[in-house]
């Protein structure tokens, strides 16, 4: 395997922000959205509640990314994902990230409608793959596989096997890396292959929930695609470069401890916690280039993207909140995340 040049180094991290519309209900029922999105300028505001009703105070937070509600998912995928899925198809890692609060748009971001319009960042990815594939066969030989998890109280579990019951193991290797033990990955051929394995994927995600939502809003879900070509150099051998993209779905980052949750819904609750918290630690410290410890390990999501967080990886965060004032703790919560974040 011949490793690439690095790349640009200065902006390997990235973090954007998007709030999704009000919808029919918020409108309905005369909710204000208190959100200002200025894209030319990267900045966000937010106006807060003010208990005297004496002021407006505002908060103004610049990201490197922000959108706002007339955003298109073909927007927010040429300017976050893109360069990302470039990056991968040079053999580069790459990780794509949706943060938020349940309910503010973090699935419709990665996987969007059913429709070309209104697809997310997952299925593009998969026209974008395929279409370069398309355009370099015959000189360059592409192998395209594709795992598919979900990391529920701090366990893994195959998405695409349906008979494991059992969580899986994480384990190390020198000549591979950080892997998941008997994670099963598919060949795919097509884009029309990748997205039925996305949605046997999402179906499994459901089994056994009682309450799907809840079940979802509760799991980090990473959609992993390795991309494998080989090509004749003009030294007569054979060159392989190797990307892998993770695409992925975070748990809701409510604080679900505030709600007197009791049990397990109380240890739940405890590993997102950490586990956002963790990630957040992570990312920041990658962006400060004077850290020297990145505590991977401390939770399971950051110890399987170790080797695609960092160094000349590419990462970005896509932070979602909702607009509505019944929202502002959350969506404050949310963009104080996101500001740390980078
Ligand atoms: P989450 O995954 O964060 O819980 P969802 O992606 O399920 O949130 O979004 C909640 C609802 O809002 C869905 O009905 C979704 O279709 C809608 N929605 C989210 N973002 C947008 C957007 N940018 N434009 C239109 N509808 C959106
Ligand atoms: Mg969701």
């Amino acid at each position: 395997v011949v490793s690439p040049k690095p790349p640009e180094e200065t902006d390997n991290v990235r973090v954007a922000v998007r709030s999704r519309p009000l919808s029919q209900s918020e409108r309905n029922n005369n909710h204000q959205s208190i959100v200002t999105v200025d894209q030319t300028r990267g900045e966000i505001t937010i106006v807060l509640p003010d208990p005297k009703g004496m002021r407006e105070p505002k908060k103004t937070f610049t990201f490197d990314s922000v959108f706002g509600a007339d955003t298109t998912q073909a927007d927010v995928y040429n300017e976050t994902a893109r360069p990302i899925v470039d990056a991968v198809l040079e053999g580069y890692n790459g990780t794509i990230f949706a943060y938020g609060q349940t309910g503010t748009g973090k699935t419709y971001t990665m996987a969007g409608e059913n429709n070309p319009e209104t697809r997310g960042i997952i299925p593009n990815s998969f026209a974008h793959i395929f279409g370069r594939i398309h355009k370099c066969e015959g000189e360059t030989k592409f192998l395209v596989r594709v795992s598919y998890l979900e990391i529920y109280n701090e366990e893994v579990r195959d998405l695409l096997n349906k008979k494991s019951k059992e969580a899986l193991k994480i384990r190390e290797r020198p000549d591979v890396g950080v892997y998941v033990k008997d994670l099963l990955s598919f060949v795919v051929k097509d884009t029309e292959e990748m997205e039925k394995l996305m949605s046997i994927g999402n179906k499994n995600r459901a089994f056994g929930a009682t309450d799907m939502n809840e079940r979802s809003s509760r799991s980090h879900t990473i959609f992993s695609i390795t991309v494998e070509q080989s090509q004749m150099g003009p030294d007569k051998k054979e060159h392989v470069r190797m990307g892998k993209l993770h695409l992925v779905d975070l748990a809701g980052s409510e604080r679900l401890s505030k709600t007197g949750a009791t049990g397990v819904r109380k240890d739940e609750a405890a590993s997102i916690n950490r586990s956002l918290t963790n990630l957040g630690i992570v990312i920041s410290a990658l962006v400060d280039d004077k850290s020297t410890h990145i505590p991977y390990r401390n939770s399971k999501l950051t110890r399987l993207l170790q080797d695609s967080l960092g160094g000349n990886s590419k990462t970005v965060m896509i932070a979602n909140i909702g607009p509505a004032d019944y929202n502002s703790d959350e969506t404050l919560s949310t963009l104080r995340y996101a500001d740390t974040a980078k």
